[in-house]
């Protein structure tokens, strides 16, 4: 079998089980990727692998080409950005005790949350987060916005993002992730490329995104995200012009988390422009094959 190395190609390569913030196991993930036309697929778990081999074993049996992948938390210029690897090895101890370390500092953090929001009068949010938790090494703010809308504190999860979770906001804590550097050098040292997750989401000036990108590409990042679940028709232009001044492969994943909360269904996005460099034309050696 092989893949069409245009952009013509239903790739979901971004999406969250309940190994990160998503709801779904990684077995269910891939058998709804499956029935929504999916044909190659990654499970890119915030800051974990565990996932990876589950993920790997449901897409094979059920026919759906693989690629391994994770989402890293990363801090650049004061701001939370997010690089996603694909197609490295899962168990490359460099990558698994990098991203062992990015995820330590969040048992602290989800307490100090839960502090701030006890300060503004919603006790118990830390036992709270952790009942819709499914991997004790991984809580994320996700899960505080459950406990909130379950509680009938707010109607749905981004508005306990606006109001609790961010900048600014009672349950908002600032937080040290790893650095750009350290990430696309897990990934590349693993064997995977480095992506850029969702650039339109991030809060940068002109001159902090060029930045962005520019030392991306000196620490050996090869792609980015052009066609995203949170980029506007906009942003996918945007992204892809930048895709091609900075020689980037272009990516597209829906970052599907959740069948109630997700606006972006598993492969239901627009194709990548057939100017553009897919991801998967460079990936072609690591993607798993189904017998
Ligand atoms: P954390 O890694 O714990 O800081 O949590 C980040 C996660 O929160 C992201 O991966 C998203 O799943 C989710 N998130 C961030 N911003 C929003 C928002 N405005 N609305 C809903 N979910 C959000
Ligand atoms: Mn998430
Ligand atoms: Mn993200
Ligand atoms: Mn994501």
């Amino acid at each position: 079998m092989n893949l069409s190395p245009s952009g013509v190609l239903n790739a979901d390569l971004h999406c969250h089980s309940n190994v990160s913030d998503g709801t779904l196991s990684p077995e269910d993930l891939a058998a709804r990727a499956r029935a929504n036309g999916v044909q190659l697929w990654a499970l890119t778990d915030h800051d974990e692998v565990g996932g990876q081999r589950r993920a790997r074993a449901a897409a094979l049996k059920l026919g759906l080409p693989y690629l391994t992948g994770t989402e890293i938390s990363v801090t650049f210029a004061g701001e939370t950005v997010h690089i996603v690897g694909l197609g490295f090895d899962p168990d490359d101890p460099g990558l698994v005790a990098g991203l062992a370390r990015t995820r330590s500092g969040r048992q602290t953090r989800a307490l100090e949350m839960a502090e701030g929001l006890a300060r503004a009068g919603i006790p118990g949010a830390y036992e709270g987060a952790l009942k819709y938790v499914g991997n004790p090494d991984l809580i994320s703010r996700t899960h505080f916005a459950r406990f909130l809308v379950d509680i009938g504190v707010c109607r749905d999860t981004s508005e306990v993002f606006r109001k609790f979770l961010t900048e600014g906001k009672p349950g908002y804590v600032p937080h040290r992730w790893a650095s750009l550097g350290e990430a696309v050098g897990w990934i590349r040292q693993a064997g995977g490329m480095a992506i850029i997750a969702h650039p339109g989401r991030y809060k940068f000036t002109p001159n902090e995104e060029y930045a962005l990108f520019s030392e991306f590409r000196e620490h050996g990042g090869l792609g980015v995200e052009v066609v995203t679940g949170s980029h506007t028709a906009q942003d996918a232009s945007k992204y892809a012009d930048l895709a091609q001044e900075f020689g980037l492969y272009a990516s597209r994943g829906s970052d599907f988390h959740s069948p109630g909360e997700s606006h972006t269904d598993l492969g239901a996005l627009p194709y990548l422009s057939g100017t553009l460099r897919p991801v998967w034309e460079a990936l072609a050696d690591r993607i798993h094959w189904p017998a």
